[in-house]
């Protein structure tokens, strides 16, 4: 092992997959990166390139950490997952209203005890670096501690927040709306932007806090989530609850209650967003709001998801909508992107959506949720300039022999496990490594 603590570049060697578009993944079958360090600590990435014309002299005096044989990937963006839900992921699934009734809410409410979320967050942060996920943006429970412990503890580019609960929810996990606010700006003076205004969804929301709520993420240029456009009992219900509201007189769509109430801009991000008509994902385009796809989540309950339906984004990309992907922990099973990725590929192929190819998935996986959460400068890929954020999968078959294998194939074999056999997936990344610092999967 190199001396890495001393010296001001590094070079990591190894079959580097490089996602740049939807329809382009840059493959280095036996590739190297060229750190270097930066004064305030952290490596970026100099360069990327073929061993081959990496110049030899320049390579010679730098420590190297030979990774041949495995795969190098940028980390993840999980753009939608609720961390407190980890323990009811395995639950089984009925449908998304009584879902969160029998057991979220329950769930939720024992992070209430600041001491216990604590010691849940050290564990999840855990979680999330074997998962490869280095940012993200996440749901916490009603209580400010969640917030406050997840920020604290994940290593990453995350944003987070509680959600806003002060109507139809269980009386354990409501707050007087008075109080709900307080909160909110506590929490945005603690964390500045890392602090995500959160209305749960706008069954839970009640309009007056989600206003005032918008009005505090604008005023302070804070990223909004919420849900959007689930299960279409859930679009039933908020038409016929909103449309009897005062200053909701002809509203037509369940994306009009958010925009009406300033919640949609272009640093928001909706989960699921699947139900909805060319005009709403044409409303999300105009105020530059982003979708977290989360297609484990949204899978047919014999594959663990809440059978919610199939986002489609082909229609939401030509209406020009970005989006993203998230794992939605816990209606989501499972935590890894890997996963995220073969459901979006497996789902849509089924349906004969030749466009839903891994090299897509990878890139919403990572550069597009980087960009998305306004970090995609920074991060999301491995383009020089970029912090040195990796993970590292050991190729259980042989790239370095085969030149012309192409990225999308290697993605495939490499995740072709998840269908079969979890537990050899465990070890599907077997190092981690943050701005070029390699972080400990224990
Ligand atoms: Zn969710």
């Amino acid at each position: 092992m190199p001396d890495t603590n001393s010296s001001s570049q590094l070079l990591i060697r190894g079959t580097i997959l490089n996602p740049l578009s939807d329809t382009r993944l840059d493959v280095f079958p036996d590739g190297v990166l060229l750190l270097e360090r930066e004064k305030t600590g952290g490596f970026r990435i100099r360069a990327i390139d073929h061993a081959k014309s990496f110049p030899l002299k320049q390579a010679r005096d730098i420590p190297e950490i030979d990774l041949t044989g495995n795969l190098i990937l940028p980390g993840f963006f999980d753009i939608h997952f609720h961390w407190v839900q980890d323990e009811v992921c395995s639950a089984p699934k009925e449908n998304l209203l009584d879902w969160l009734t029998n057991h979220v809410f329950p769930r939720e409410a024992k992070f209430a005890d600041a001491d216990y979320t604590r010691k849940q967050a050290a564990i999840f942060a855990k979680k999330l670096m074997r998962a490869g996920t280095f940012g993200g943006a996440i749901f916490c429970s009603l209580h400010a501690c969640s917030v406050d412990s997840a920020l604290e503890s994940f290593t990453g580019d995350f944003v987070a927040g509680n959600p806003l609960m002060d109507m139809n929810s269980p009386p354990f996990l409501t707050h007087e709306t008075k109080c709900a606010l307080a909160d909110l700006e506590a929490l945005a003076e603690r964390h500045g932007s890392l602090f995500a205004v959160t209305p749960r969804f706008a069954l839970t929301t009640s309009p007056g806090l989600m206003r005032a709520a918008g009005k505090l993420a604008r005023d302070k240029g804070l990223f909004t989530q919420t849900h959007l456009s689930e299960s279409p009992r859930e679009i039933a219900s908020v038409v016929a609850m909103y449309s009897g509201i005062p200053g909701f007189e002809g509203m037509k769509t369940y994306t009009d209650v958010y925009d009406r109430v300033g919640m949609l801009t272009e640093k928001s991000v909706t989960a699921h967003a699947i139900h909805m008509s060319d005009d709403e994902y044409r409303l999300l385009a105009k105020r530059g709001t982003a979708v977290a796809h989360c297609p484990t989540s949204n899978a047919p309950i014999e594959e663990r998801g809440l059978g919610s339906g199939l986002f489609d984004f082909r229609r939401a990309e030509s209406d020009g909508v970005q989006w993203g992907f998230g794992s939605d922990i816990g209606a989501g099973p499972f935590l890894s992107m890997f996963d995220v990725m073969r459901s979006f590929v497996r789902q849509n192929r089924r349906k004969g959506i030749r466009e839903a190819t891994f090299t897509k998935a990878l890139h919403r996986a990572t550069r597009v949720g980087a960009e998305i959460l306004g970090v995609g400068e920074d991060s999301g890929n491995l383009s020089a300039g970029k912090w040195a954020n990796f993970i590292v999968c050991p190729a259980k078959f042989r790239v370095n022999d085969n030149e012309g294998m192409s990225g999308e194939e290697i993605l495939d074999r490499l995740t072709s496990c998840l269908d079969t056999d979890r537990t050899r997936c465990e070890s599907l990344i077997s190092r981690a490594f943050y701005r070029g610092e390699e972080m400990s999967l224990e």
